[in-house]
């Protein structure tokens, strides 16, 4: 029945206006893991539904970089832009995406989040989702950091992911490095257990087939509006050293981690030198003289299962289809 309704959203955004896309428009993907694991906290795209996306996206967008967005102003283009963006360093954009966007020539951005390069471990919210994913908790509880334990709820695992998240927001990288210590301690769970991210090296291979541009995702990937000033100038600055040191060339792109900024973060963000910011509030953009002007780019948040949900969340209304998939 979904699906069915998913198919006619598609159709009508593709054949009718008002629904149709304008030309002047910029839609932004943002994914993180691509696989079949199957996982429930912090799900993957399948392989066959990144692919069945790709595919579509390329029949109807032109699939550019960031660094392109000024030459589609002002002029008449034929087809919607789109830029396929991925945060968080995963290994499977190396393993499950990549395959299948240099067989399509699709370019794609690439956001890290640069201490994982030095630990060559996933980042630590990440960690949690995969403790809830492959241990047998039902619920945890460490009086230091909550006032009642979490239960873990696999029928709706947005919710303890929220819980999750909320408290790991408040907390400074050496306390949120605690916490993920006990809850790696108590539920047993082995290094080799934790999925693997991007190295260096993969990050070289992936910058040699020329369809990739880089963008920062912070070092340690910490809410910034909540980190003081020094460490929000480190955050933004290291990173970006980082990246710049290994592909020898300006990175200007900066993914805010979960999305999350301020006037200062923003004014720190420019300071530090980076032109393009990425935000997650799922619309489509427009590209105008203000949004170059700007330069903060909204994204669309892309995981689903189904091909027909991912599709639908490509016009723009996902906070409708949140709901209604309520
Ligand atoms: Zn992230």
């Amino acid at each position: 029945m979904k699906n069915k309704i998913f198919r006619i959203i598609r159709f009508l955004t593709f054949n009718y206006y008002p629904f149709r896309f304008k030309k002047n428009s910029l839609l932004i993907l943002m994914f993180h893991q691509v696989n079949d694991n199957k996982s429930k906290f912090y799900s993957a795209m399948p392989v066959k539904t990144f692919e069945i996306l790709c595919e579509f996206i390329k029949k109807h967008y032109d699939v550019i970089f960031f660094s392109d967005i000024r030459t589609r102003i002002n002029v008449k283009n034929k087809k919607p832009a789109a830029i396929i963006t991925f945060d968080d360093g995963h290994r499977d954009i190396i393993e499950n995406a990549f395959p299948i966007l240099s067989n399509m020539r699709l370019k794609f951005n690439v956001n890290i989040d640069t201490e994982i390069l030095e630990t060559l471990k996933l980042q630590d919210f990440l960690k949690v989702y995969e403790i809830l994913n492959y241990s047998q908790i039902d619920s945890y509880f460490n009086p230091k950091f909550m006032n009642e334990p979490i239960v873990i709820n696999k029928e709706k695992p947005i919710i303890t992911e929220m819980k999750f998240t909320e408290i790991l927001s408040n907390l400074s990288t050496e306390k949120r490095k605690e916490f993920i210590d006990d809850m790696t301690q108590i539920t047993n769970m082995k290094d080799h257990a934790f999925s693997k991210v991007l190295s260096p090296k993969d990050l070289k291979i992936l910058n040699e087939s020329a369809l990739v541009e880089f963008g920062s995702h912070s070092h340690t990937h910490p809410t910034l509006t909540k980190v003081s000033r020094e460490k929000l100038d480190f955050e933004l600055s290291h990173s970006k050293e980082i990246l710049e040191d290994i592909f020898k060339k300006k990175v200007e792109i900066l993914a805010y981690p979960n999305g999350i900024f301020d006037e200062t973060v923003e004014h720190a963000a420019k300071k530090a030198g980076y032109k393009y910011l990425l935000i997650t509030n799922h619309t489509i953009n427009l590209v105008t003289k203000r949004l170059v002007d700007e330069m903060i780019f909204d994204r669309v948040i892309q995981y689903h299962h189904s091909s027909e949900v991912a599709l639908a969340n490509t016009f723009g209304i996902t906070k409708f289809l949140k709901k209604f998939l309520k």
